[in-house]
């Protein structure tokens, strides 16, 4: 919600205001709202103690509102917590949208003075989303998924980060608790609290650093940093699904119940324990050696099917490479200071 009416003045600076913030039901000049959203962030460092988790973390940059917002905030708290950040863009090969978007993200990490890694998935696997979507006849967001989580998770570990951290804002957050909680998937709640913890070598922990940032917020907040982002919506977003009608829901009942989605996230983070773990033990891929609920994982399995081999491994070694070139220097330190 950004209103831009002239007589509206920053409630810091007196100033002419931009920004209306819906958690604090306050407005902000383009400075004083950038201010407040890198507060919010510093809060929820402390409050969920992810400074150590953010050490050396790697955040998945989409070139979106949300990623662009969450590496920004990192990249300005840097300096006062000793984080030391890699950013890191998976090129899907969506056609003109995927180029757009990589252009971006290299922008932003050149703007930002932030390292960047770019994984093309035509590179690394040798077929884009699009061929993959036809050939499995699986909606693209699944397979996306998949794949961007399996990355990541190559990286966080091949470059010993101390976790993954995640663009997710409130709303998006929000939206997936209550959708499992709606279908009575209690397990997947405890995922989606501010942190997951790592798993030895299989895999890297999670964070949200945004877990308290609304949506709103991070459409404002790219606009009053004056970063580019990418604007269109990827051309596999289905039209309705059923987050988004969760997310209208919670937004009619914050119309309601003011504060409603942070106070339901901040009693979610409080009761995490409450719901159960995983029912299905984890193990280590036969094939790759990460984190799997079966003999291979979901990540090897796809792509024997798409290209009649499991990539896992080969992935893990073209990425290792990668980072080699990079020189971040991660694996020495966290092997010192063990
Ligand atoms: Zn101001
Ligand atoms: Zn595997």
């Amino acid at each position: 919600m950004t209103r831009t009416r002239k007589d509206l003045r920053c409630s810091v600076c007196g100033g002419n205001a931009s920004y209306f913030s819906p958690a604090l039901r306050r407005y902000f000049c383009d400075e004083h709202f950038v201010d407040i959203i890198v507060d919010r962030v510093r809060r929820s460092i402390n409050k969920y103690k992810l400074a150590d988790k953010l050490k050396h973390v790697v955040v998945g940059l989409s070139g979106g509102k949300d990623s662009v917002t969450l590496l920004s905030v990192l990249q300005r708290l840097a300096n006062e917590f000793g984080f030391e950040i890699l950013a890191v863009h998976i090129n899907l090969g969506i056609g003109e949208y995927s180029k757009h978007s990589e252009q971006v993200c290299r922008e932003i990490a050149r703007k930002l003075n932030v390292p960047l890694l770019v994984l093309n998935l035509a590179d690394l696997l040798g077929v884009t989303l699009p061929q993959m979507v036809k050939k499995l006849k699986r909606p693209a967001c699944s397979i996306c998924g998949t794949i961007k989580r399996y990355l990541f998770n190559v990286v966080g570990i091949e470059a010993c980060a101390t976790a993954v951290a995640l663009g997710h804002n409130a709303d998006d957050i929000a939206a997936y608790i209550l959708k499992n909680f709606l279908l009575q998937d209690l397990s997947a709640i405890k995922k989606h609290g501010p942190a997951t913890d790592p798993l030895d070598s299989l895999a890297v922990g999670r964070v949200r650093p945004l877990y308290e940032v609304l949506e709103d917020e991070t459409r404002s907040y790219v606009k009053a940093a004056k970063l580019p982002f990418v604007e269109t919506t990827c051309p596999f977003k289905p039209r309705r699904y059923f987050e988004a009608t969760i997310k209208k829901a919670l937004e009619f009942l914050e119309g309601e119940v003011k504060g409603l989605r942070l106070d339901f996230l901040r009693r979610i983070a409080k009761n995490l324990d409450v719901y159960p773990n995983p029912s299905e033990p984890l193990r280590s891929c036969s094939v790759c050696g990460l984190i799997s609920s079966a003999e291979i994982c979901a990540f090897c399995k796809l792509t024997l099917r798409v290209v009649g081999k499991p990539l896992g491994a080969s992935v893990r070694q073209r990425v290792r490479e990668a980072l080699a070139s990079l020189g971040l220097g991660w694996c020495k330190k966290s092997s010192k200071s063990s």
